[in-house]
């Protein structure tokens, strides 16, 4: 028998703003920039917001760990998140956390988010609010180089300033951009950064391996965006993009970052945790999962790796492999 596709679109209510408390109670199918705009009415806002906030829900937010420009300054997902009623793979209904920004026990509400939908459906979330900040000033800095834009970051970091953003983009991306949206980015520059005070953004350009790529990123909280650009009906473009994708991911862990800053392993990204973990991180990692899921229900066959190699996992081909029961 094959698997289910439960979609919770259509749970979008806002169930509660608690103004006094800066809480609010919401369905997991609440447009992230939705419920800023409602409650921007009481002078708050709800802090995580990724670049796809238009679009994306909070349950999507909470079961990724999203983060955003603005996390630099506040936090991701987890650190505005108080409380969730979720269903378990049994059918039963529980609430993990709750109001309190403590609770005592094992912190269930931690383990679910960014568990990329494999632990728990969830069905409503207990949110922290933020107060509106009373002024946005936002800078734009040019750079000849991106390794200039680069340090400029690093020198922001370091002299102890955290402005609520640092964006990046590199000169590819300014090329890209400017002609679309005429923002003013001078098309001779190397880099830009936007720094909002409350923020900042930036971009640079280089070339790897054969293939442009475009860079942008939130340079803040060192989240890189590469784009490589490749053109998928010249036979076997697409896997070598796809195994020089493998290689910058090799090359931010043996940086000392991590291989997603934000979109979670899900199925194209799970071959290469051994980068990051060995045998023993992984198992102890997917011990959990059965204490939650018995009969893998869940998401099953996302995040830990199958064994195949880095460029078998071209989505399609994850995708298949996932096989029947899948919820993808
Ligand atoms: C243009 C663009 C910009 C982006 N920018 C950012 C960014 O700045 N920061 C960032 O962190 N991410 C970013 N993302 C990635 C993505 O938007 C986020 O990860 C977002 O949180 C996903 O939410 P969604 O509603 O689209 O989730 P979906 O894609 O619908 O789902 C994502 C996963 O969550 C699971 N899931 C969804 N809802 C639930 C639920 N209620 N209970 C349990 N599991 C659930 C799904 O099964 C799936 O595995 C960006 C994406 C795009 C396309």
């Amino acid at each position: 028998m094959g698997g289910i596709v439960l979609s919770l679109t259509r749970m979008t209510r806002i169930l509660e703003v608690d103004v006094e408390n800066r809480i609010a109670v919401v369905e997991p199918g609440v447009i992230n920039l939705h419920l800023t705009e409602h409650v921007s009415q009481y002078g708050l806002c709800y802090a995580p917001d990724p670049s796809s906030q238009k679009a994306c829900t909070i349950g999507g937010n909470v079961a990724e760990n999203s983060g955003g420009p603005h996390c630099l300054a506040y936090g991701v997902t987890t650190n505005h998140v108080l409380g969730m009623e979720v269903v378990m793979a049994d059918g039963s209904l529980q609430w993990v956390g709750g109001r309190a920004r403590e609770m005592p026990g094992y912190d269930l509400r931690g383990i679910i988010i960014g568990s990329e939908g494999t632990l728990a459906i969830v069905t409503k979330v207990i949110v922290r609010l933020l107060r509106q900040p009373e002024a946005v000033k936002t800078l734009l800095a040019v750079f000849r180089e991106l390794d200039q834009a680069s340090a400029a970051v690093s020198g922001i970091i370091a002299a102890g300033i955290v402005p609520a953003a640092i964006e990046m983009m590199d000169d590819l991306c300014i090329r890209a951009v400017e002609p679309a949206v005429n923002a003013g980015y001078p098309a001779d520059a190397g880099a830009v950064l936007l720094v909002e005070v409350e923020g900042l953004s930036e971009s640079v350009e280089e070339e790897q391996s054969g293939f442009p790529i475009a860079n942008l990123l939130h340079a803040g909280d060192g989240n890189l965006h590469p784009s490589v650009l490749f053109d998928e009906r010249k036979p076997g473009d697409t896997q070598k993009a796809l195994a020089l994708g493998g290689e910058i991911l090799k090359m931010c862990v043996d940086a000392g970052g991590v291989l997603s800053g934000e979109h979670g392993i899900g199925l194209e990204k799970q071959e290469y945790m051994p980068f990051m973990f060995n045998d023993d991180d992984l198992e102890a990692m997917a011990r959990l999962k059965p204490a939650f899921d018995t009969r893998d229900l869940l998401n099953p066959a996302k995040i830990f790796p199958t064994g195949a190699s880095c460029n078998e996992v071209a989505f399609a081909g994850a995708i298949a492999r996932a096989g029947a029961g899948a919820w993808i």
